[in-house]
C-alpha cells in the first residue's frame, strides 16, 4: 500500500495529471470524491466515455455534473462507432462466428471506452504540457474475481514512450458496494437515478455481464432499446449475455420469482463458478492518505 501512496506522492509533486474515468456510475463518483481530496484541481481531469444510445440516460450529464461542481475540467471521449455498429459489422462479415463481443475478447470495452479516453489523454496532455499520467479508475476488488487480481498500481507500458510517463492506479480498490455508497452519501451527493430504481451497476443498459436484476431493470426503464437488442439477438442468431441466455429469457427470470435469487447475482461472478472473493480489507484512500502522510518526508498541498 505505501508504494502506491509513495508513487501518487510523487506524481503529485511532480505536477502529473491525474484523470478521472467516469462513467457517470457510483464507482467513479465515489473515486472523484477521494481523489479531490488529495489531488489538486488543476492537476485533476474528467472524462467521461459516451456508448451513445446503449447508455443509461443521464449518464454523461451526471459525470459532467460532478465535474462542475467540483471546478474540474470535463471532457467526452468518444468512439467511432457504437456497440450496436459494431455487432451489425461483425455479423455482416463473419455471420458463422458470434456477433457479439464476450468477456474474454471484450472490444466493446477497449474500442469504445479505453481506446477513446487514451486518445483523449494523450490530446490534453500534449496541449496542456503534462509529461506525466495517473490514469484513475475505479474498479473493485469486491466486484468479481478478476477485478480482485488486477494491480493498483501500474506503469502502463503500452502508454508510456519518451517524454510520457503513464501510470494506471485503481484509488478504491479496496471498497465495499456499501462504503462507496457511504462516501457519496457522505459528500452530500446523490447517485445516478438507475440505482435508486434498482441498479447494481450502471454503464450499458444491457451488458454483456450484468446481472440478471440489472437487465430487467434496464428492459422496464429503456423498452425501446430492450427492443433493439432482442431484434438484433434474433437476426444474427447470437445471444448478447456472457450466460449465453437471450435476453427476453434473462429478463423473465430476473423479473419471476419462480427462480428465486437469481436476480441478485452479478452474472460475470456465476460464469466463472467461483466464489465471490474476499474484500481485501482496506479503508478508503483519504484515510489511507491521512496515515501516509504522517511519516512520509513531503507532501503536496491540495487546492
Ligand atoms: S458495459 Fe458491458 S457491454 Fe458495455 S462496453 Fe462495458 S463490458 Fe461491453
Amino acid at each position: 500500500m505505501n508504494q502506491e501512496l509513495t508513487e501518487v506522492t510523487r506524481l503529485i509533486n511532480d505536477g502529473a495529471l491525474f484523470v478521472i474515468n467516469h462513467s457517470g456510475g457510483k464507482d467513479s463518483q465515489a473515486m472523484m470524491i477521494e481523489l479531490l481530496k488529495i489531488v489538486p484541481k488543476k492537476q485533476l481531469l474528467v472524462i467521461h466515455a459516451t456508448l451513445g444510445e446503449v447508455e443509461w440516460e443521464g449518464a454523461l450529464e451526471h459525470a459532467k455534473f460532478q465535474a462542475e461542481q467540483a471546478g474540474v475540467p470535463f471532457i467526452v471521449a468518444e468512439a467511432v462507432k457504437t456497440l450496436i455498429d459494431m455487432v451489425e459489422h461483425r455479423f455482416s462479415v463473419r455471420p458463422d462466428a458470434p456477433s457479439w463481443p464476450s468477456a474474454s475478447n471484450r472490444q466493446c470495452t477497449s474500442d469504445l471506452k479505453r481506446g477513446p479516453i487514451e486518445r483523449e489523454v494523450r490530446r490534453y496532455m500534449k496541449a496542456n504540457g503534462f509529461t506525466k499520467v495517473a490514469n484513475c479508475m475505479g474498479l473493485r476488488a469486491a466486484e468479481s474475481h478478476g477485478r480482485a487480481k488486477l494491480a493498483v498500481w501500474k506503469r502502463n507500458e503500452r502508454n508510456s514512450i519518451a517524454g510520457r510517463d503513464w501510470y494506471d492506479w485503481l484509488p478504491i480498490h479496496g471498497l465495499s458496494t456499501a462504503e462507496v455508497f457511504a462516501l457519496i452519501a457522505a459528500a452530500g451527493q446523490q447517485p445516478h437515478w438507475a440505482y435508486a430504481a434498482g441498479n447494481e451497476r450502471l454503464s450499458c443498459v444491457f451488458c454483456i455481464m450484468a446481472s440478471g436484476r440489472d437487465l430487467a431493470n434496464g428492459a422496464k426503464h429503456n423498452p425501446v432499446l430492450f427492443k433493439k437488442y432482442v431484434e438484433l439477438e434474433q437476426r444474427t442468431g447470437y445471444t448478447m449475455h456472457m450466460s449465453r441466455k437471450s435476453l427476453v429469457e434473462l429478463v423473465s427470470y430476473a423479473s419471476n420469482d419462480a427462480v428465486p435469487g437469481y436476480e441478485t447475482e452479478p452474472c460475470d461472478l456465476l460464469a466463472a463458478s467461483k466464489p465471490a472473493p474476499l474484500r481485501q480489507s482496506m479503508p478508503p484512500l483519504a484515510d489511507r492518505w491521512e496515515r501516509f502522510s504522517g511519516w512520509a518526508h513531503s507532501f503536496p498541498r491540495t487546492s
